[in-house]
């Protein structure tokens, strides 16, 4: 019989057994968490120890969830990828010239020459995704730098393995990390929010959470989404 803990949004899945010590795992690959507890221990007892680990059960969720973003993509036909927090599926057309992408309906049509191989195709789309990003961070940005008082000299999109934007606030350049493309587009915005908010605020401190407070209300869900969803709960356009 399994019970569950539930530790504020975390949910544990506990099991009682014929062990000496408490075990706590995350299981990959979607972060689920279970326990195992010896059998005449009190709850409040696995309770305390569940919460002295809640850090260590979040890096562990963190690094899964940055696996999965991180998935390998073959660029194959059917393959399944993500543009604005929508579901599309790509097609692969060979044609001698130069390469392309096209998007449909429901389809991501990739174009390369015949015989192009998994990093030729990936090169393809992600200049594609900057160009995407190109088209909208711009406005963005102005639009933010109004509201927020502040200049960016620069920006920059670049893959970004563990986040998904910095700001340098001396520089006033940001980096946005290019999955971003396969987001909804209110958490592009909360990204860049976030960084531009780091030129009145550098660190992560009370007055910083105090400006996105005022300035971007919904910034805790934003963070939550960014950082939480499975990407197969996102809701389909329409
Ligand atoms: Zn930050």
């Amino acid at each position: 019989m399994s019970e569950q803990i539930k530790l504020g949004d975390l949910t544990i899945f506990m099991q009682r057994k014929r062990v000496k010590h408490i075990y706590l795992r995350v299981l990959v690959p979607d972060g689920r968490v279970t326990l195992v507890a010896p059998i005449g221990i009190q709850l409040a007892v696995i309770h305390a120890f569940a919460v002295s680990k809640l850090p260590w059960i979040q890096k562990q969720q963190t690094k899964l969830q940055l696996q999965v973003r991180e998935a390998p993509r073959q660029l194959v036909e059917h393959e399944s990828h993500m543009l604005w927090g929508c579901h599309y599926v790509l097609q692969v057309v060979e044609k001698p010239a130069k390469p392309c992408v096209l998007l449909d309906q429901q389809s991501i049509i990739l174009q390369v020459r015949p015989g192009s191989d998994v990093s030729k195709r990936t090169a393809v789309m992600h200049a594609w995704h900057k160009s995407l990003l190109h088209g909208v961070v711009p406005d963005l940005i102005g639009e933010w730098q109004e509201r927020l008082d502040v200049s960016v000299s620069a920006y920059f999109l670049q893959q970004m393995k563990t986040r998904w934007g910095s700001c340098t606030p001396r520089a006033r350049h940001i980096r946005l990390n290019t999955d971003l493309v396969r987001k909804p587009k209110n958490l592009l915005e909360y990204v860049v929010v976030h960084e531009m908010v780091h030129l009145l605020e550098a660190s992560h401190n009370k007055r910083f959470v105090a400006l996105m407070d005022r300035h971007y209300p919904a910034w805790r869900e934003a963070a939550a989404e960014l950082n939480q969803i499975p990407l197969s709960a996102v809701r389909p356009r329409g």
